[in-house]
Order: structure tokens, then C-alpha cells, then sequence
């Protein structure tokens, strides 16, 4: 079996020998000059591995720099190993597991809707990326199913991180599956795991579980009747909080609610590890609804925009107890922003240094006494957010959900007006705004 795809080193680019120009019909005559170049190293005696081409196929994926030269067989292009370890890294044939669950996932996406192939290639500028399964899901979303199963040995998972930020940057949600333990437990992505079955069963219509890998995400109110300790301190903090636990799905649902986008990848960081599972899109929106506040707004969701609303997600915050979660911030799909706070985008820039030391003075006294009118407003925004904290039902949170993003929009302005018309630093009005409303004895 021959490697059909190459990299060309110097060029940077990727050339897929199966077609005529190479996949690059931006540059003419691509394979006249790269096969003349390499018969000329050829002749000149200058050894594979000092040339221009690389494996672009399997070797390239995990991580391996495999040298390559070009012939002509019979009529056709070829692209021939230099190491024979190389060429067998080619020859490893897919496990009929493997193959029954690429059909598998294709008849579970077909019967929910959406279409999909399998050994798909997507093109990204001048390279590609392989995908095994690429299920096309609804709103233009796209899920990259890789199945790496026990019959591999670990050189499969060369190179996952890279593959997996890839694939994200470039508008796939990777999902990978496998029914080995000791993968499902990496974190480098959001992995599945099903027990380890036979070909026939796992082509067969019947139950097939996903045993790990999904969370629902139990919410709480931090009162003296919880279960859980509060993860912010050893008494009742009276707010809401999240705990995920592992939960069993199918995995023809898991593959059409993935598509469907009700099924989503979070990750959150505890302590030095990040974690990754994945979720209801009706748990990672409560979720969102816990981790924002009222400079951090949660993304609108299917409501009109609200104008003058910071559209930035909230930003990620680190969790400091592993029983808690934090909000899903850089999801594959969508794109990170930068940490900010949501000051509206009219407000002046900085003050000159010159200036900046008589306003410094200034926002010492000025915030001290802060109008009771913007202390309201932030008391209303406050309760706003407590109480869709602690609401149940999806459609009750939307309805409150806007109610406390009009709150907070409110108490915004008011803030920026203020320190606009006083003169005053914004952030600091805000910071010593939020400081009397939640410990007003200090
Ligand atoms: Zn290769
Ligand atoms: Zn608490």
C-alpha cells in the first residue's frame, strides 16, 4: 500500500498524488517541477531524508517525519517510503471494529437527519485534515468522530492534541471514541469509551452505551440542606452551584445529539488539569447562567440582541474544588476572546500619564459616596441573578435570564454615565460599586 499523500517540506503544502494537480490548481505544473526536482536530487546522489517530501498520510499524523521519493509506475505517480518502518505504519488494516462503528455512526446520523462520510478530507488553506467520520450536523456544525480502539497499539495517539486544535480551529468538534480505560482517562480530549465488543455487535441495531465520558450536571443551592460541601468555603455561601456526575448514554444519541448541538463538549480546569466531557446544551446553558455576573453576560441565546450588551463570553474563571465546575469558555466551536471586562466600547481611552495622577487622587474620595441611585440598580441586578440561579425550568430562566441581562445593561450605563460626567476611573467606580452592595459592612 502506497502513501498518496506528501509534504513538501519547503513549500509547506500537502500534494495528493491521486489527483492531477495535485489538489493545488493554483499552481500550474506543481508536479513537473517537484518530479524533476526530486529525479535531479536522485542523480546528484543527495540521500531521501535531505529532500524535499515527507509522508503525508499516517505518518505525518503521528507525529513522524517520513522521507519520500517520487517514481512513475506504469503511467501512475507513486511516493514510495524511504524506511521500511515507515511503510508498514500503511499497512495496519482497519479492525472490522473500526469499520463497524464508522458504519455505525454514519446509519445513526443518517436516521436522525444528517448526512456524513467516513476518511474524510477537508481542506484548510493549503493542507488538509483527515477526519474518520465527519458527520454534518445542524447550523453548519460539524462533528469529527475518531475511533481508536484496544486492537491499536498507543502510536495511534501521536499527536491527538495537535489533530484535536486542528480540527477546532477549523470549525470540526473533534469526538473521539475508544474502548480502552486508559485512554477515555487521558485529558487531551473530550474522549468516550464503550466496552470493548466484537465487530457483529457493535454493526448490530442494538444497545450500545457510551460508559464514560458523558456528565449531567447536578445543580444545587448552597444551603444547610445540601449534600455537597460549598466549594468556595466551609459555610453556606446561599448561591447556586454545579456538580457533574457520570452518566450512561447511547451512542447512536450521543452521534445525533452531538450533530444536533444538544450535546456539548465543556472543559474546565481544576487545579492544574483541565477536564473534558461532555454535556446537555441545556447544562452547559445553566451553567453559563451560574458562572456569569453582571460585567460577564452570558451569550444571547435565541432572544434579540440586547443593544449595548457586552456580547463577549464570560471569561474563565479557574475552579479551585474539583466538584465544581466552571463554565466552558474555549468550546471548539466557538471562537475565544479575549479575557475582558464589557466597558462599552465609546469609553475613552486610558488618561495620559500627566493627568492620571490627579484623577488617581480623585477616585480615592470620589467613590466613596456613590449615589444611591447606581446602588440600587446594582442591588437589582444582584437579585436578578440570584434568583435565575435558583430557577429550575428552562423556559422560567430564559424569561429571568432577560430580565437580569436588562438589569445589568442598566446599572452598565448608569455606571458609565456616572464616572463619565465625575470624571472617574469606570473600572473602579464599578469594582467599589460591586464591593458596597455585596459586604456593605465594609
Ligand atoms: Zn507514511
Ligand atoms: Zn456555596
Amino acid at each position: 500500500m502506497l502513501a498518496n499523500v506528501v509534504w513538501h517540506k519547503n513549500f509547506r503544502i500537502l500534494l495528493d498524488l491521486t489527483r492531477d494537480d495535485l489538489d493545488h490548481p493554483e499552481f500550474p505544473g506543481l508536479w513537473d517541477l517537484i518530479y524533476t526536482a526530486d529525479r535531479f536530487y536522485g542523480r546528484r546522489g543527495v540521500p531521501v531524508s535531505e529532500r524535499d517530501l515527507q509522508c503525508g498520510g499516517v505518518c505525518r499524523d503521528m507525529g513522524v517525519e517520513a522521507p519520500m521519493h517520487l517514481r512513475m509506475r506504469g503511467g501512475r505517480r507513486e511516493a514510495v517510503h524511504e524506511r521500511r518502518e515507515d511503510e508498514e505504519r500503511h499497512s495496519v488494516p482497519m479492525s472490522d471494529e473500526h469499520k463497524a462503528y464508522q458504519e455505525r455512526i454514519l446509519r445513526a446520523a443518517h436516521e436522525g437527519g444528517f448526512g456524513g462520510d467516513s476518511e474524510v478530507r477537508t481542506r484548510v488553506g493549503r493542507t488538509w485534515i483527515q477526519t474518520d467520520t465527519l458527520v454534518e450536523g445542524a447550523d453548519g456544525r460539524r462533528i469529527g468522530w475518531e475511533v481508536q480502539l484496544s486492537t491499536i497499539d498507543e502510536r495511534g495517539l501521536r499527536g491527538v492534541r495537535a489533530r484535536v486544535g486542528k480540527a477546532a480551529k477549523n470549525g470540526i468538534t473533534p469526538a473521539w471514541h475508544t474502548d480502552r480505560a486508559a485512554y477515555a482517562q487521558r485529558n487531551d480530549t473530550h474522549w468516550t469509551r464503550s466496552d470493548r465488543l466484537p465487530a457483529h455487535l457493535i454493526a448490530r441495531n442494538g444497545d450500545l452505551r457510551i460508559v464514560s465520558g458523558f456528565r449531567a450536571l447536578d445543580f444545587w443551592h448552597c444551603d444547610t440542606s445540601a449534600l455537597y460541601p460549598c466549594p468556595h468555603g466551609i459555610r453556606r455561601c446561599g448561591k447556586a452551584h454545579a456538580t457533574p456526575t457520570p452518566r450512561d448514554v447511547f451512542f447512536d444519541d450521543m452521534v445525533r445529539q452531538t450533530a444536533a448541538g444538544t450535546i456539548v463538549p465543556i472543559q474546565f480546569r481544576a487545579g492544574s488539569t483541565v477536564h473534558r466531557y461532555w454535556v446537555t446544551s441545556a447544562d452547559r446553558d445553566r451553567l453559563d447562567d451560574l458562572d456569569s455576573d453582571d460585567t460577564r453576560l452570558p451569550p444571547e441565546r435565541d432572544t434579540a440582541p440586547a443593544t449595548g450588551a457586552s456580547r463577549n463570553r464570560p471569561t474563565c474563571r479557574p475552579a479551585t474544588d474539583p466538584l465544581t465546575v466552571h463554565a466552558p469558555h474555549d468550546l471548539p466551536y466557538v471562537p475565544a476572546l479575549p479575557t475582558q471586562s464589557a466597558a462599552p466600547a465609546i469609553e475613552s481611552a486610558p488618561p495620559a500619564t500627566a493627568q492620571h495622577a490627579s484623577r488617581a487622587h480623585q477616585v480615592s474620595d470620589g467613590t466613596i459616596g456613590l449615589p444611591s441611585e447606581l446602588i440600587m440598580l446594582q442591588q437589582a441586578a444582584e437579585d436578578a441573578h440570584l434568583k435565575l440561579q435558583h430557577l429550575d425550568d428552562h423556559h422560567d430562566r430564559d424569561l429571568q435570564r432577560r430580565v437580569w441581562r436588562e438589569a445589568a445593561e442598566a446599572v452598565q450605563a448608569a455606571v458609565t454615565h456616572y464616572a463619565r460626567t465625575k470624571r472617574l476611573n469606570r473600572h473602579e467606580v464599578e469594582a467599589r460599586l460591586r464591593q458596597l452592595v455585596r459586604n456593605p459592612t465594609q
